[in-house]
C-alpha cells in the first residue's frame, strides 16, 4: 500500500463512531442490536474493499455518516433476509425442483393455518379420546381417489421407495430390470437406495430390453419382491421392450410375490388424452404397491404417497423406519387440502395451480407475452429487442411421459449485454426472477408466471437493461 492511501485509510471511522451517529443510530433503530453491529463492519469492510482496489469514496467524505448509512441498512437487511425467498419461475418448466416443484392454491392455506397455529387432532382419536395415528387423516381421501385399499403418506417419494423396500424385503432380493435402474436428480439412484434399505438388488435383462420371462427365471425362494421404476427423466427408444406392469402384477400372482411400482411422478387427473395414466389407472393394472411425489404432478407438497393392498401396507405402516420418514402435520394438512380439490374433477384443472399452468391454452400465453413485449418494448436501452417465438414448456418434476406443451416465448436481446449477464441481474433483483437462455437471448415463458407477475417482470428486465447499460458505459469512460 502507498503512503498516500495509508493516509486514506486513517479516516475511515471505527464502529463506536459510527454506532453513535445520531443519524445513523435512528436508521438502525429498527434492527436487533447485534445485527446492526455486523452490518456496521460489513460496510466499513466494503469501503475498506474499495479503497484498497482504488473505487472508494473520496478522501473528503470517508469520515461523513452519509457514506456508510445506506450501506449499513443495506447490509443489515441482507442480514435479516430469510434464505429460502419467493423466486419469479419465468423458465416455463412447471414443476421445477430447484425451484420448489408445486406451487401451491392460496387458499390450501386456510385449512393448514388453523392446523399450524393451534393444537391439532394429528395423533388423537376424537372420538375414542385415545392415542390415534397420524396416517389415518389423508388414507381416507387417497383410497377414495385412488381406488387403492391402503395408503399412507412419508417424508418423500425417496422416503417411500427406501421404507417399502426395507419393510417388504429386508435381507431379501428385489428383482429390477436393467433398463430401469436410474438415477434421478443425482441423489436418488435406485441401486444405492436398494442397499441403505437392507434389500438385495437382482438385476433382470439387459439395458434395452427385458422380458417377463427374465423376471420370471430369476425368482428364488429369496424373492421378495419384483419392482418397477418410472424412466421419469429420461427415454429409451430404438430397440427397446420393458415388461407391462399388468404383466409383471399377473407373474407376481403366479408366483405370490408383491410387485413395488415407483410410478414418480404419478398424476391423480389425466392432463390431456396423451398425458401420464393416473395412479388410479395404474393400480388397476395390479401392483400390490405403488410410491409417488406429493409435488409432481399431483400438484401438492412434498411428500410420498404409498398407495396398494392393505397387506403390504400394513407391513410398511408397522416398519421402524416407517417413524424415520413421517410427515409432519402441516405436510397432510396441504396435502389433504390438495386431494379435496381433486373430488371436483371439472374444477380442479382450475384450482391445483400445476394442472392449471400445465394446461393453459397457448393463446392465452401468447396474449401474455404479448402484454409484457409491450411493457418493456418503450422502455429497454435502444439496441434492445424484443420478439414473440414459439417455444415449448415442460412440465418437468421426472414426467417425461407429458409430452412438450406448445407455449410463446418472450425473446430479448439487449446490444451490448450478453444474456448471461442479464440473467444473473435478474436472479439478483428482488423477488429474484429465473429465466432461461437460449441461442444467446434471454427467452421468457409466461406459462409458469403468475398473473400479478407479468407487470413484476417486465419491470425487472427494463431496471436490470438500463442499469447494467449504463453500469457498461460508465466503465467505458473510466
Ligand atoms: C421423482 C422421483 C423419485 C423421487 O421422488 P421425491 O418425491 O423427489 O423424493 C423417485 N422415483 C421416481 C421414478 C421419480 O420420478
Amino acid at each position: 500500500m502507498s503512503k498516500d492511501q495509508s493516509a486514506h485509510f486513517r479516516h475511515i471511522p471505527s464502529v463506536e463512531r459510527l454506532l453513535s451517529d445520531p443519524s445513523i443510530e435512528e436508521a438502525i433503530r429498527p434492527f436487533p442490536r447485534a445485527v446492526a453491529v455486523e452490518a456496521v463492519r460489513e460496510a466499513l469492510d466494503e469501503v475498506r474493499e474499495e479503497l484498497r482496489r482504488g473505487c472508494g469514496p473520496s478522501e473528503g467524505d470517508l469520515p461523513l455518516a452519509d457514506t456508510y448509512r445506506g450501506r449499513i441498512v443495506a447490509a443489515a437487511e441482507r442480514r435479516l433476509r430469510p434464505s429460502l425467498r419467493r423466486v419469479v419461475n419465468a423458465t416455463g418448466i412447471v414443476i421445477h425442483t430447484n425451484l420448489g416443484r408445486a406451487p401451491l392454491a392460496e387458499d390450501h392455506f386456510d385449512r393448514a393455518r388453523e392446523v399450524a397455529v393451534r393444537y391439532s387432532n394429528l395423533e388423537f382419536d376424537l372420538e375414542e379420546g385415545v392415542r390415534g395415528s397420524r396416517y389415518t387423516h389423508a388414507e381416507r381421501l387417497l383410497r377414495e381417489l385412488t381406488g387403492a385399499e391402503a395408503a399412507l403418506v412419508a417424508n418423500n417419494n425417496a422416503a417411500a421407495v427406501l421404507v417399502s423396500l426395507h419393510a417388504l424385503a429386508f435381507g431379501k432380493e428385489v428383482i429390477v430390470s436393467r433398463g430401469e435402474l436410474i438415477e434421478i436428480g443425482g441423489s436418488f439412484r435406485l441401486p444405492e437406495i436398494m442397499s441403505a434399505s437392507g434389500a438385495r438388488l437382482v438385476e433382470v435383462g439387459t439395458t434395452n430390453r427385458t422380458r417377463v420371462e427374465d423376471y420370471r427365471r430369476a425368482i428364488t425362494p429369496e424373492t421378495a419382491l419384483l419392482m418397477k421404476v418410472h424412466l421419469s427423466n429420461f427415454r429409451l427408444e430404438g430397440y427397446t421392450s420393458d415388461v407391462p406392469p399388468s404383466e409383471l402384477a399377473a407373474l407376481g400372482a403366479e408366483r405370490g410375490i408383491p410387485v413395488l411400482y415407483d410410478l414418480g411422478s404419478g398424476a391423480f387427473a389425466r392432463t390431456g388424452p396423451d398425458g401420464e395414466p393416473t395412479a388410479r389407472e395404474e393400480l388397476a393394472r395390479g401392483p400390490a404397491v405403488l410410491t409417488m411425489s406429493g409435488d409432481k404432478l399431483l400438484g401438492s407438497v412434498q411428500a410420498g404417497i404409498i398407495l396398494g393392498r392393505e397387506e403390504e401396507l400394513g407391513r410398511i405402516r408397522r416398519s421402524p423406519m416407517m417413524r424415520a420418514v413421517r410427515v409432519d402435520k402441516l405436510t397432510i394438512a396441504l396435502l389433504e387440502a390438495t386431494l379435496f380439490q381433486y373430488l371436483d374433477p371439472e374444477r380442479v384443472f382450475e384450482r391445483v395451480p400445476v394442472l392449471r399452468l400445465i394446461s393453459r391454452p397457448p393463446h392465452a400465453i401468447r396474449q401474455d407475452a404479448e402484454r409484457l413485449r409491450e411493457k418493456v418494448l418503450a422502455r429497454l436501452p435502444a439496441g434492445a429487442n424484443a420478439e414473440i417465438v414459439e417455444g415449448e414448456s415442460e412440465a418437468g418434476g421426472g414426467a417425461i411421459g407429458q409430452p412438450p406443451i406448445p407455449t410463446f416465448l418472450l425473446a430479448l436481446s439487449f446490444g451490448g449485454i450478453a444474456p448471461d449477464e442479464m440473467a444473473a441481474g435478474l436472479r439478483a433483483f428482488d423477488p429474484p426472477v429465473i429465466v432461461r437462455v437460449k441461442s444467446d437471448r434471454v427467452v421468457v415463458d409466461p406459462r409458469t408466471l403468475f398473473p400479478e407477475e407479468i407487470d413484476l417482470v417486465a419491470d425487472a428486465i427494463v431496471r436490470v437493461a438500463v442499469f447494467l447499460r449504463e453500469r457498461a458505459s460508465a466503465g467505458e469512460k473510466e
